[in-house]
């Protein structure tokens, strides 16, 4: 059976109602049919469920969907992305280990590798997204034991090759590590370049509408033991309605994320013709700086695009409040077309040239485009660039 398939007919089996929708079972304990069961089960002579912290049937059916389309082994759900994140690094590294790590990353990544894991003696070194294979392998200390990164990076739309960095971590025995939470598995499945490890924010695409908190971690199985084991004892666990729900999710999610690029290229293309717009970046438009690497390592150019407005603050704010269906949240991955500006918000907190680094400036609005008719969202961001430039701010 092919992905899509699987990805709709990977089910609990059926309970004795027969239902048709697969069950949730909202459950925090399972009961033991005898006292020599559960002696059996927790001497692991028998595998089955005990307590929901350590695993679910809905949990369960969420993480074999996400190993399936990712072409990995086995996995554990989280709460949240952030504890995928955690979990992930956590679970493998330990007191003197080095993470090589590529600069531009969701901001609380950055915070657990620059703020967190260096309390427990775990040091790291940032490269640019676009380094070359010689620095990333000048990078390499004795000691290095992961690289992480995301690609494309949030908010500059940078790729990292993902071949040349599993060339690099074969060479030299490193877990490679990649949030993949942009692209989705729809798009892109970096354990086909070598990834030992995928992470998501399940909160984003996969859920798609904007709805549940959620996490996973898919990997090989001697790493995933690890990290079985870390989130066991320390509770991170996925809540069984939000893997339910998910779960649901995925069955749609290489529809809706064909529908989101298309329609992101579709914007993209429209604003990058306008005057008024300093500059579009997005994977799959031709004038991005790694166009041809995006077409070799993806499948479509995802739901990100970003723009450029001259002016300052004042002509994003113009903007923004001009936009008429598109929402203002820090959040993406929804069917709904969300905007933030990065500067003022989800990347506030970024020292100036933490910011000039990643090429975060006043100017720089993050679109996740969502599922709406294009013609209108071409409309209304096309209105909304328009009215800005008529506000007297630019004069
Ligand atoms: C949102 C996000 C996260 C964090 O996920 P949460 O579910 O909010 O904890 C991590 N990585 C990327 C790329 C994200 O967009």
């Amino acid at each position: 059976m092919k992905k899509q398939t699987k990805a709709i007919r990977t089910q609990t089996g059926k309970t004795k109602y027969r239902e048709h929708s697969t069950p949730l079972f909202l459950t925090s304990s399972f009961t033991f049919e005898s006292a020599e069961q559960g002696k059996a089960l927790f001497e692991e002579t028998e595998e089955g469920n005990i307590y929901s912290r350590f695993s679910n049937p809905s949990v369960q059916e969420f993480v074999d969907k996400v190993c399936m389309l990712e072409g990995l082994e086995d996995g554990v759900a989280t709460a949240t992305g952030m504890a995928a994140v955690f979990a992930s690094m956590a679970a493998l590294l330990k007191s003197g280990d080095h993470i090589l790590a590529c600069r531009a990353l969701f901001g609380s990544a950055h915070q657990i590798i620059a703020q967190i894991l260096p309390k427990w003696g775990i040091t790291h070194t940032y490269l640019d997204a676009t380094a070359t294979e010689e620095e990333w392998e000048a990078a390499v200390q004795p000691n290095t034991r992961m690289i992480y990164l995301e690609t494309p990076s949030n908010p500059g739309l940078d790729l990292v090759d993902l071949a040349m960095i599993g060339r690099i971590a074969k060479k030299h025995s490193i877990i490679f590590n990649v949030d993949n939470c942009f692209a989705s598995p729809a798009l892109q499945t970096p354990a086909d370049f070598g990834a030992d490890l995928v992470l998501h924010s399940a909160t984003k695409f996969m859920d798609g509408q904007g709805r549940v908190l959620g996490g996973v971690v898919v990997g090989k199985k001697e790493y995933i033991k690890d990290l079985r084991f870390f989130c066991r004892q320390t509770g991170p666990s996925m809540s069984p309605f939000n893997a339910w729900v998910l779960s649901k999710s995925l069955e749609t999610l290489s529809l809706r994320m064909e529908k989101h690029s298309s329609n992101a290229l579709a914007l993209a293309a429209a604003l990058d013709k306008h005057p008024d717009v300093k500059a579009v970046k997005y994977p799959f438009l031709e004038s991005h700086p790694q166009h041809t690497l995006a077409k070799q390592q993806m499948k479509a150019g995802g739901a990100v695009v970003t723009i450029e407005l001259e002016g300052g603050f004042e002509r994003v704010a113009a903007f923004m409040d001009a936009l008429e269906i598109a929402s203002l949240s820090s959040n993406l991955g929804d069917t709904r077309t969300i905007v933030t500006n990065p500067n003022t918000t989800t990347h506030a907190k970024l020292k100036p040239e933490e910011k000039a680094a990643l090429g975060i400036t006043e100017g720089l609005i993050r679109i996740s485009v969502g599922l709406e008719d294009v013609e209108d969202l071409i409309e209304d961001f096309t209105n909304a660039v328009e009215v800005s430039v008529k506000s007297d701010i630019l004069e």
